[in-house]
């Protein structure tokens, strides 16, 4: 079954906390010269025009990336993102919003590696279509969790992997806590970040306490909710779980809330947390 497109959400106040915290990671990388690789397991389609149907039919990115684009604070790894943003927008128009494989082809160095993998038949074909100049790229139509196994440890043995399944089947966080399990056993010093969204508080929590009993060190749990829990109605927020993050990523992701989640809340009871689940 895929049925999902990301064309409906992107630039969402989802993505606005995945990417921010995706490029935060990978400038984090960037401090050091030796090249690393940027694994993306669920990719997408790699860039989303914003005055398209679909992306116009929900209007989502207005509830994110919309309320940020002409952010005037001082804050510097939200000045970041919007930057980032704003290198795929010719004009002051927002007009275009950059996946998570574009954001990492914008940010890494031609030295560094990018893989990635997308099932869909139609998104596919898109995403290979933007990588034909990178030199160190793999962009494979092929299961995340396979794609997982065959291209893991990276030769750099440093890098960040994105892990960012549409949740379509409830099967699909046993089967994100089993990928993660054997991904980490093949490369332990990986940097793995894996969105998730909020939509039933004890799901959440349930899915939280699945990855923290696999017993893997350092995790961090980044989450925003624009809108109060609502017990199975809709996504009210979402999150980011981030095994071997930055030392920096708790202290700047603390910064960056205390800053966006008033920016992007829909109500008084909107929530964050940056919680570090289990030590080094
Ligand atoms: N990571 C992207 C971004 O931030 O721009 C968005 C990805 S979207 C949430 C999830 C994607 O996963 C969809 O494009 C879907 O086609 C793809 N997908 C679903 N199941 C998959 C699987 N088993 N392996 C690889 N891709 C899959």
């Amino acid at each position: 079954m895929l049925s999902y497109r990301h064309s409906y959400h992107a630039g969402n106040h989802a993505d606005v906390i995945k990417h921010l915290v995706q490029i935060c990671i990978l400038n984090y990388l960037k401090r050091k010269d030796k090249p690393f690789c940027y694994h993306d397991t669920h990719a997408g389609a790699g860039l989303y025009s914003l005055h398209s149907e679909q992306a116009q039919k929900t209007a989502e990115y207005q509830t994110g990336i919309g309320k940020l684009w002409n952010y005037q604070g001082s804050n510097a790894d939200i000045k970041a993102y919007v930057d980032t943003i704003r290198r795929v927008n010719d004009s002051d128009d927002l007009a275009f919003y950059p996946g998570s494989p574009k954001i990492a082809d914008l940010l890494c160095r031609a030295t560094d590696t990018i893989q990635a993998t997308e099932l869909h038949p139609s998104d596919q074909p898109i995403l290979a279509s933007q990588f034909q100049r990178r030199k160190f790229c793999r962009i494979e139509k092929m299961d995340a969790w396979a794609g997982l196994r065959a291209m893991l440890p990276p030769l750099s043995k440093r890098g960040l992997v994105l892990i960012d399944p549409p949740y379509e089947l409830k099967t699909e966080y046993q089967d994100l806590v089993k990928g993660l399990q054997q991904a980490y056993q093949r490369f332990p010093q990986g940097t793995y970040a894996i969105w998730y969204p909020v939509i039933e508080r004890q799901a959440v929590e349930s899915f939280i306490d699945a990855l923290v009993d696999t017993q893997i060190r350092n995790q961090l749990r980044i989450e925003y909710s624009p809108l109060p829990d609502n017990e199975g109605f809709g996504m009210t927020g979402s999150g980011m779980l981030v095994i071997n993050p930055p030392f920096t990523l708790k202290q700047d992701m603390e910064n960056c809330l205390q800053e966006l989640a008033p920016l992007l809340s829909q109500s008084p009871a909107a929530q964050w947390q940056v919680t570090q689940l289990v030590d080094e």
